[in-house]
């Protein structure tokens, strides 16, 4: 008896992948996105102390209040809108099950959901378990928004526009001029959701400013925006995540919310509400990624690839358009095995598998790691060229 998959065309995500690859070789991991730098030794503790204390049991589905209280003081601090605690903000598994809430929320059978691509692989997957049909759309050459490709795919059908800034996987951050996009497209559609994909809110570069839909009045009525602590506070494997959305449409998550998880881990929680008091840190995060950023730009500029811009992220995208033209997934499965180094392959994150020639260099890394890296790619350059 075989069994009817709900995902036929899904297979293992290429994070597993190429991690597995990467172990498999000894190579260097600068594929999956996660940060090889210690948690505070401060929010550990709060975590012990909460274990310690007692606070083992199920928290409140929503999440705890302190927690989501917390989040409500930062929202209004960064983005000059406190988000009612108890009626819209809910503290999920992670920002990948606040993503599933969200989409298995809004999405209908026949419904269509129009997804920017590069896309962050788990919207689609999610948008088919629910039956309704995501179009992608793609990024300009450049990676910047295509406004007149996504006006001109909206139609009755489409339901919600699926987006995430600063952008995993180019490095690319959305512009107030691509929020009053947003905004015309909506003023335009009033039957559109939003989802606004904002993990790497605080990582972003040169001065800028993350361009959140919460700072948009008639953008966040219609929205749910989705955050992670994985990435702030380096523990991307802790999974806490949050959505902030309107009353009406936090009440239909939270009915998702529910049945998939009902809470996510109490100790962290506490922990994560006591240590938000301090904004420190996520307010030193774009100082201290910018120096990582530089860092391996200065490295990779030594070696053949073109380095494009990063704006935000703690991802660089490197073109080896003019090395070879090799496809990109068996470029980056043959540097794996033969250089050492792991790195993802940009077109996996395209419904098309469009191949741009480009790669996704993680550099949330010790600067070791990331000068092992270079010179394991300087020793062997020759093989960079090989068609
Ligand atoms: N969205 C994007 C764009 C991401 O890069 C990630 C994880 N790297 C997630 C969502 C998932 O976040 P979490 O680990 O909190 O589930
Ligand atoms: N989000 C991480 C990345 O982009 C990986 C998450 C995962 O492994 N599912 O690399």
């Amino acid at each position: 008896m075989s069994i009817q998959s709900k995902l036929p065309q899904v297979g293992t995500t290429i994070f597993t992948t190429m991690s597995a690859l990467a172990q498999e070789h000894q190579a260097v991991n600068l594929s999956q996105g996660f940060p090889d730098f210690k948690v505070a030794e401060a929010l550990i503790k709060e975590i012990d102390q909460a274990m310690q204390s007692g606070m083992n049991q199920y928290a409140p589905m929503a999440g705890l209040i302190s927690l989501r209280e917390q989040i409500s003081i930062k929202t209004e601090q960064l983005y000059q809108y406190a988000p009612h605690p108890e009626t819209e903000i809910t503290i999920t598994a992670g920002a990948t099950e606040a993503l599933f809430d969200a989409i298995t929320t809004i999405a209908h059978p026949k419904d269509e959901i129009i997804v920017v691509e590069p896309a962050y692989d788990s919207y689609i997957p999610a948008i088919l378990l629910s039956k309704a049909t995501p179009i992608s759309i793609s990024l300009k050459k450049d990676f910047s928004v295509d406004w007149e490709a996504i006006k001109k795919a909206i139609n009755p059908q489409t339901k919600a526009i699926i987006f995430n800034t600063p952008h995993n996987p180019t490095g690319r951050i959305w512009r107030k001029e691509d929020m009053q996009q947003l905004e015309k497209v909506v003023a335009e559609n009033p039957h559109l959701w939003l989802i606004s994909d904002e993990v790497y809110e605080h990582i972003i570069f040169d001065n800028e400013t993350h361009e959140s839909v919460l700072k948009y009045p008639t953008l966040r009525e219609k929205s749910f925006v989705i955050s992670s602590f994985g990435k702030t506070y380096h523990a991307t494997g802790w999974k806490i995540g949050y959505c902030i959305a309107p009353v009406a449409l936090t009440q239909e998550f939270r009915k998702v919310h529910q049945f998939v998880t009902f809470s996510a881990h109490t100790p962290t929680q506490v922990a994560l509400a006591a240590y938000l008091k301090n904004p420190n840190h996520y307010l030193e995060l774009p100082t201290f990624y910018q120096e990582r950023r530089d860092y391996c730009r200065t490295l990779l500029s030594q070696t053949p690839f073109e380095l494009l811009p990063c704006e935000g992220t703690y991802f660089q995208t490197i073109s080896y358009a003019h090395l070879s033209q090799e496809n990109d997934v068996e470029y980056a499965k043959r540097l794996t095995r033969e250089i050492g180094v792991a790195t993802i392959p940009i077109s996996v994150f395209y419904a098309h598998k469009t191949d741009h020639k480009v790669l996704r260099v993680c550099f949330a890394k010790q600067n070791q790691t990331l000068e092992t890296a270079t010179e394991r790619l300087m020793k062997k350059s020759h093989l960079l060229a090989v068609q």
